[in-house]
This record gives C-alpha cells, structure tokens and sequence, in this order.
C-alpha cells in the first residue's frame, strides 16, 4: 500500500509540474514574417518593430510582398537596431497577388530574383528565397521552380516553401542539398508520420510551425505527436509569425505568446533551439545580447 501511494504521490507532483510548466522567456527569431504592401500604412515601422520588441523577436526572415516592405525594413538600421532586431532578408517571388498563381513557370519572376540578388539590401545580401506557394505540388516541376531551386543551392540561400509534402520531395529532385524551410511544416495537416519520414529522408529540411494543424491540444499545450517528434529532430524546426495579413500583425504579441505557452513544455534546451538557435544557426547569427 505503502509503495502504491508514494507511485500516486510521484505521479501527481510529475503531473502538476507539468501544468505549472512557466511559458518559454528566451529570445525568439520570427523565421517566417511578411511585411507585405497593405501592412505598411496599418502598421508603419514604428509599430511592427514595437511589436517584435514586446514580444521579445530579435531576429526575422523578411519577406513582402512586393520586396520593398522587406527593404524598407532592412534599410531602417537605427531604428531595427534600437529595437534588438536582425534583419535577415529574403527575395519574395511576388510583386503582387497575380504572381502567386503562375510563378512557376515565369521567367519573369526568374529575372526579378536576379535582380534583387544582385543589388541586395541595406541589411546585406539576401539570405534565402520566398516564401512561395504550390496549390498544385506537380507545378514543383515547373521551369523556373527547378530553375530557382538549383539557383538557391548553388548560392546557398534558404528556401522558404508553402507546398505539401508531395512537393518537398518534388523540390529537393531539383536541389537534394538545399535547406529548404517547409513553411507551416504542412498547413494541410500531412500526418507527423509522414513529416518525420520526410525529416529522415532529407537532412536539409527545416520545418516552420506557425499554423500547423495538430501541434497543439485545445488548451494551447504541445501534443504528445508533436513532443516525441522535437525530441527525435530538436535542430530541424523554427518559429514563424506569418503576418500575411494585417490581423497577424494587430495579434503578433499573443501569437508570440502561444509559441512560448507550447515551448515552456519542452526541455529548456529544446525550447531554446526551436526558439532561436535553430535558426541562428542557418544565418550564422550571434546569440542575442
Ligand atoms: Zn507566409
């Protein structure tokens, strides 16, 4: 009896541990932020960089729609610096929501990401190309999708995918070496099964987490799928806000706050890759001060 009580008294102190486990207050890198043409007026630079500044970002992946929100913010170096924030920019394949549809197959787009290459941005060159999207994963096969993906390993720019995971083998066909963001891990909900084989299959395939369906419980907390995966891959996945629209921007501090409410289950070291290193680590930037 004696014995089977301490077990119960071990098994609740393990569970209220678990409950009162404190939200994750480390440092965080957006890896996934537009700051696309109708976000500039809502929310001019002053607000976003707030933003990022209560929510503790202090790093981003820029990337807008057309590219000038993403050069208006890495050329306002005073003010990113004054806030705590890198600015780590990526060339967007859009210049406006027609592109989305047809990017593919346009050379077009294949020039405009020469171009941006070519004159980089205030805060450096470009680190990585997109985010784009594949509504159809056979349009991987497109011309200039093959094309900008052995452009992105050749140059060693990431590559920041919205496609399922169909299309992520697609993709690496072209660039087995790229390190490819698969943007929401599958906003389609691809069964953690299926991510945990593609995570085996390709070693350069880093997983965003913004929207995915399934990683956490109703209560905000990570699922025990999603846990046991950051256990086996705790250096293959990153944050991302995804303000693609401007109610992502008026909800960045408490979309921040539901990452750090998930992360604060995991071990601190876990939290702390997913939060920041993971990503650092692809741009080669310095723990923040
Ligand atoms: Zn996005």
């Amino acid at each position: 009896m004696n014995g089977l009580w301490r077990l119960i008294s071990v098994a609740l102190l393990v569970a209220a541990a678990a409950a009162r486990a404190e939200p994750y207050a480390g440092a965080l890198f957006d890896a996934h932020l537009h700051y696309n043409e109708e976000s500039l007026a809502a929310h001019p630079l002053p607000d976003v960089l707030a933003r990022m500044q209560r929510a503790g970002v202090r790093a981003i992946v820029a990337n807008s729609r057309p590219n000038e929100g993403t050069k208006t913010l890495a050329a306002a170096r005073t003010q990113t610096a004054a806030a705590g924030v890198t600015v780590v920019p990526f060339v967007r394949l859009y210049r406006n929501r027609a592109d989305y549809s047809g990017w593919f197959a346009d050379e077009t787009i294949y020039s405009m990401v020469l171009n941006e290459l070519a004159h980089g941005t205030a805060a450096g060159p470009y680190r990585g190309l997109g985010e784009f999207h594949l509504y159809d994963s056979a349009n991987a096969n497109g011309p200039v999708a093959a094309r900008l993906m052995r452009l992105a390993q050749e140059k060693n720019l990431a590559v920041l995918a919205h496609v399922d995971d169909t299309a992520i083998d697609l993709l690496f066909a072209h660039a087995p070496k790229v390190r490819l963001i698969w943007a929401h891990s599958g906003i389609g909900g691809a069964p953690v099964e299926r991510v945990r084989e593609l995570m085996r299959r390709h070693p350069t395939l880093i997983g965003e987490l913004s929207y995915r369906p399934g990683l956490t419980a109703s209560d905000g907390h990570l699922s025990a799928a999603w846990t046991a995966l950051f256990s086996e891959f705790p250096t293959r996945f990153v944050l991302g806000s995804d303000t693609w629209v401007n109610a992502r921007w008026s909800a960045y501090e408490a979309l921040m706050q539901e990452a750090r409410v998930w992360l604060g289950d995991l071990p601190l070291g876990t939290a702390r890759r997913i939060a920041w290193s993971n990503a650092a680590e692809l741009f080669g930037l310095p723990e923040p001060k």
